[in-house]
């Protein structure tokens, strides 16, 4: 068995492939386990252990895989069961999980379950002076970045946000793989699937490399964004505003309830500059901001800042652009 008091990260799959940010997760939780002065273990449930081979490869000590042939999709009873008792007896002290749709609502359950604290939705991780981890969180609306710890139960539960750590490489030597065979039939699963209709993201600006972001200033035109967009080969963002009155899809807004980004370049067009707008793009490589306001606050987190109206500017960018 585990020793007990590791690192832990659930590797969440998605048919044959992990999550990104599970990979995100276990790329940052390596650091974590060297500070706390534990191992790291990778656990994934899934139908078979191919990926569970793989996962090997991403610097932890061990791998746990549960598996059984029915285990080809979520279900939120029996993943709690089957997670609960998997940790119950290896005493984790740490326990990271993607904070995807699957991922928030098993971590919510398995906090009840072993009776312990649960820091959603965490920007960033760190082991403070005290070896605790710190799990730090937009806080009050944005206001505030506040570092959550959970001193008196384990495992301390964490969800981090997809976006927030870069993508690692495998290595070459893999770790060992634990296999578990639960041996399950129908009955195991909480609810019956009727029917299924896939409905993949249309965008994921986690990966985006160059982005046009467009707020309120836009007033919905979003068509020369996207013309900008095209010179420059950059992914179109937008702010809370734009997403909430319809302008383009949930899935571009970035922020604190939207996608944390960290693209080389990022033009802002039009946005005020609100924190939890900023927290998103915190870790752009360079930021240009374009508001007709010259105290406007996205200046503050701007790099190069253009004070004026951003439809003529963006129209003669582009015009310039094309002519190059
Ligand atoms: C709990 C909570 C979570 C939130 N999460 C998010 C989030 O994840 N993402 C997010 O974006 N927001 C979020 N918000 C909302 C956030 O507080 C702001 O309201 C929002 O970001 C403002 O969007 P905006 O900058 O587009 O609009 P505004 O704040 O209205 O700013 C519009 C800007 O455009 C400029 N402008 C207008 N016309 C022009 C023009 N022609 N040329 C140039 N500039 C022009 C104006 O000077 C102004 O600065 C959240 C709020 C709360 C309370």
């Amino acid at each position: 068995m585990t020793a007990s008091g590791a690192v832990w990260v659930y590797a969440e799959r998605h048919g044959d492939a992990f999550r990104p940010v599970s990979l995100e997760i276990l790329g940052h939780a390596r650091s974590l386990a060297d500070a706390l002065g534990t191992k790291l273990v990778a656990l994934t449930v899934g139908a078979d252990d191919g990926p569970a081979r793989e996962l090997a490869r991403y610097s932890v000590d061990e791998v746990v895989a549960v598996e059984d042939p029915l285990l080809v999709r979520y279900d939120t009873k029996l993943y709690t069961d089957l997670l609960e008792n998997t940790l119950r007896p290896s005493d984790p002290a740490v326990l990271l999980i993607g904070a995807t749709r699957d991922g928030q609502d098993l971590a919510g359950r398995l906090a009840v379950r072993l009776r312990t604290g649960l820091t959603a939705h965490v920007t960033s991780l760190e082991v403070d002076a005290e070896k605790r981890l710190v799990g730090w969180v937009p806080g009050f609306g944005g206001g505030i970045e506040a570092g959550v710890v959970c001193p008196e139960r384990r495992p301390a539960i964490v969800t981090v946000r997809p976006g927030v750590f870069p993508l690692p490489s495998p290595t070459t030597s893999p770790a060992e793989v634990r296999i578990e065979r639960p041996s399950l039939d129908a009955t195991a699963f909480g609810s019956r699937r009727l029917s299924f209709e896939p409905k993949g993201l249309s965008v994921d600006l986690t990966r985006s490399e160059v982005l046009v972001v467009g707020g309120r200033g836009t007033e919905g035109d979003f068509t020369r964004l996207q013309r900008l967009a095209h010179c420059i080969g950059a992914e179109v963002g937008a702010t809370r505003v734009a997403t909430d009155s319809g302008w383009v899809e949930r899935e571009r807004m970035i922020g604190q309830t939207g996608v944390v980004t960290h693209p080389k370049v990022v033009v802002i067009l039009g946005a005020s500059g609100a924190v939890q707008f900023t927290v998103g793009i915190e870790k752009a490589g360079f930021v240009i901001a374009v508001n007709r306001d010259p105290d406007a606050p996205i200046f503050e987190a701007a790099d190069l800042g253009i004070v004026g109206d951003l439809g003529p500017i963006v129209d003669r960018l582009v015009d310039q652009l094309g002519e190059a």
